[in-house]
């Protein structure tokens, strides 16, 4: 660190009031030790701040000019900056996000509070929309006393402890001399009043508990998991700023048949040995109710079909998904005596014996596992 003045503030030697105090605000605010954690910043703020105390000096400036540290005999060390600096370190602390004078951060808006809630809906309902009553509680404002938490008819008084400053001024001994912070009012919480008799409804918090309800819209096609925001009927917003939000996330309970995925509903549909063999048209369940499909001749076991438009409705576009039916042929386990004799007609006419498997069992598994 230099020995002179000037080179510690990195100014010339004609350098105006300005120049020298503009030097020191960007140096000060760079190498103040609540911002610079580097061990070497205090020295170096203290420098910073020795120069300045005697270059923003007329009478001192001009004696070091003539004399160098000799000619401020002494004097030119720490001395009461306090009263010439107040204005800098409040333009300081604010630059670094502070809370300073002025009152600039207390009672800013704040938005109120997200609330949430489950909505449980049937299959049905997820997938052509509801219209659903909710009741939930929120915080509103007081209707008592408008929120200001005081009992009508009283008024509100000027806080002591701020004397309605709404903030509270700290007075700290520094290697600077005197610093002062500013904090918001403990007392009165930055309003500068306090309440003489608290409402009676809300004991002065200036909120109430309310039931509300709504009619809620849930359109078709959502799923579970979906959150539906209705905006702005959450916690009221505080100093001006806007409500918070609720937040509806649907459940959809399971169906008995259909299974969804993405937009399709798929169905599981068993059919008899004879319906795959020879054909059929039969009815099949959908979500829009009885569906007719034909089964081809031959159908093998674990076909599927796609019912066109009979799934989901998309959310965000016109349109729906298809309906999957796969197909499982059942084989009967138990056959009457009729049906055992068919069967075995029907063995003897594809001219087959009827007995275990050539393979045995163990032979297919490996073959299965590709072994
Ligand atoms: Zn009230
Ligand atoms: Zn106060």
């Amino acid at each position: 660190m230099s020995n002179d003045y000037y080179e510690t503030l990195g100014v010339g030697r004609n350098a105006s009031d300005d120049e020298i105090k503009g030097a020191f605000r960007k140096l000060a605010r760079q190498y103040h030790p609540d911002v610079n954690k580097e061990p070497t910043a205090e020295e170096k703020f203290k420098e910073i701040n020795e120069a300045y105390g005697v270059l923003s000096d007329a009478d001192k400036r001009a004696r070091y000019d003539r004399f160098g540290k000799a000619g401020l005999g002494g004097a030119g060390g720490f001395h009461d900056y306090t009263s010439d600096f107040g204005d800098i370190f409040e333009d300081l602390f604010r630059g670094f996000g502070f809370s300073t004078g002025g009152g600039r951060s207390r009672r800013s808006p704040r938005r109120g509070r997200d609330l949430q809630m489950q909505i449980s809906l049937t299959f049905e309902e997820s997938v052509f929309g509801v219209e659903k009553e909710i009741e939930f509680q929120r915080e509103e404002t007081c209707s008592h006393c408008n929120g200001n938490g005081a009992e009508p008819g009283t008024s509100l008084v000027k806080c002591t402890t701020c004397n309605g400053q709404g903030e509270v001024r700290t007075v700290r001994q520094t290697f600077l001399g005197q610093m002062v912070q500013s904090s918001t009012c403990p007392t009165c919480n930055g309003r500068g009043e306090t309440i003489s008799s608290p409402c009676k409804t809300c004991r002065g918090s200036g909120l109430e508990r309310k039931k509300v309800k709504k009619v809620v819209q849930i359109p078709a096609g959502v799923d579970a998991g979906t959150q539906i925001r209705l905006s702005g009927e959450g916690g009221p917003g505080e100093n001006g700023g806007p409500n918070g939000s609720v937040y509806l996330i649907l459940d959809v309970k399971p169906h008995k048949f259909f299974k969804r995925r993405e937009n399709d509903i798929l169905l599981n549909l068993d059919i008899n040995v004879a319906q795959a063999v020879l054909g059929a048209e039969i009815e099949v369940p959908t979500i829009d109710g009885e569906e007719k499909l034909k089964i081809p001749a031959g159908t093998q076991s674990g076909k599927v079909f796609h019912l066109r438009n009979k799934g989901v409705p998309y959310v965000r576009r016109s349109g729906r998904g298809d309906q999957l039916v796969l197909v499982n042929v059942a084989i009967p386990s138990k056959l009457t005596k009729e049906q055992r004799e068919l069967f075995e007609k029907l063995a003897e006419s594809l001219g087959t014996t009827v007995k275990p498997q050539e393979k045995g069992f163990l032979d297919w598994l490996n073959e299965a596992l590709g072994g």
